[in-house]
């Protein structure tokens, strides 16, 4: 008999009632420290005072209007973003799937109103991860996620992950745009280099075509810059953003230039939910947290500290990892055991981790992981390496 919950997830065997800071509390009483944040999301830990009392003040006035209606929260969210980004223009959603979903619409929708409606194609790349909707997982074209979904939506053109020559070589006439993460997520933390980065802005310039740029998982402050993109000196033309926006409040939106957002007129586009009154008020106090004065600078010292110590991890188990990589406190362990291994043998040492593609274990901690939880975190670690290192 089919289970009442449809059965797409592969489910741990643990059921957390409570969650307090980087702490997860099961029914049972265990305590773990939560280096998965709900996959990037818990991006202030959980139950964040200003994130709780955000969500409640708001809770108590009103929860839903339409966007029939002006939304307060939702103006001063969108004025706070493009204040803080490359951005003009925001539009609220509630997941990054859903952000997938306009980033592609905006890009042909631009160059169809330029009188070049030709231009429907985006490039994107191996190993890549948008989303779970008809457009993101064409535009992925990962075998495991489309098979068995035809037909897919056309005009994705699927190139090697990093391989600038082998994207300049795919743009044709029909070419309208570039999609790809600065820092894979899903992908095993794979990151395009600053440099990368620079050449990939200026062939969408020289070529005329649209960067959009998939920061779902790496944005809102996770690489240690508020996002990833900052960190290479370039903009994008149109961006997604999801998960930590929301702290674990559905939320996602679109960023973009004036420009590139031109074509998406008066009745273009809609969302009941998004840029809804609750999730735009806890949108807005994490913003305030993120970019308050001495933030990031802090968690970038934190992510050091870290960073250093996972380095030690590693080379003192060499048989366990290989190598530590990606930023802030976006972070990949590449281990020489199965992935989904390590994660359970964490679970021993009452630790959460989170398993990515090329064999890797991802670390993304709240960004408010406190040094004591980095000592913490690294002895459970260590604990988890040598009961793996005891099996073999
Ligand atoms: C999680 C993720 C998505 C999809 O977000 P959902 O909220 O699950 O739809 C898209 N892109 C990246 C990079 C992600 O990590």
């Amino acid at each position: 008999m089919i289970p009442a919950v449809l059965p797409t997830y592969a489910r741990a065997p643990l059921h957390f009632v409570k969650g307090e800071g980087s702490w997860l509390l099961e029914e049972d009483g265990r305590r773990f420290l939560d280096l998965g944040s709900g996959i990037a999301v818990t991006a202030l830990g959980h139950a964040h005072p200003a994130l709780v009392a955000a969500l409640t003040e708001q809770a108590q006035k009103l929860w839903h209007v339409s966007n029939l209606y002006e939304i307060p929260q939702q103006q001063a969210l969108a004025e706070k973003l493009v204040a803080a980004s490359f951005a003009d223009t925001v539009f609220f959603t509630n997941s990054g799937t859903e952000s997938c979903e306009l980033a592609v619409k905006m890009a042909r929708k631009y160059w169809y109103e330029k009188g070049q409606p030709e231009k429907t194609d985006i490039l994107t790349f191996s190993g890549s991860f948008h989303g779970r909707s008809s457009a993101a997982i064409a535009a992925s074209g990962a075998e495991k996620m489309v098979k068995g979904f035809a037909p897919l939506l056309p005009g994705f053109v699927h190139l090697p992950f990093g391989d600038m020559a082998a994207l300049e070589a795919a743009i044709t006439d029909t070419t309208g745009a570039v999609l790809v993460e600065p820092i894979q997520g899903e992908g095993g933390i794979r990151a395009l280099s600053d440099a990368q980065l620079q050449q990939l802005r200026a062939l969408c310039d020289e070529r005329h075509l649209l960067l959009i740029l998939d920061e779902v998982q790496c944005g809102m402050g996770r690489t240690g810059r508020l996002f990833a993109h900052e960190w290479a000196g370039i903009t994008p033309d149109i961006m997604m953003v999801a998960k930590g926006i929301g702290g674990g409040f559905p939320l996602g939106a679109v960023l973009a230039t004036e420009e590139a957002a031109s074509g998406m007129v008066l009745g273009t586009h809609g969302s009941t939910y998004g840029g809804n009154p609750l999730g735009c008020a806890v949108g807005c106090a994490m913003l305030d947290a993120l970019t308050a004065e001495g933030f990031l600078p802090d968690m970038n010292r934190r992510a050091a500290l870290l960073r250093q110590k996972l380095e030690g991890l590693v080379a003192e188990h060499p048989a366990i990892f290989e190598e530590v990589r990606g930023q802030g406190f976006l972070l990949g362990l590449k281990v020489r055991v199965a992935p989904g291994d390590f994660v359970k043998a964490g679970y021993e040492a009452l630790l959460i981790t989170v398993p990515a593609a090329d064999n890797v274990v991802r670390l993304l901690p709240p960004l408010t992981l406190s040094e004591e939880e980095i000592a913490e975190a690294l002895a459970r670690l260590e604990a988890t390496a040598t009961a793996l290192e005891a099996a073999a």
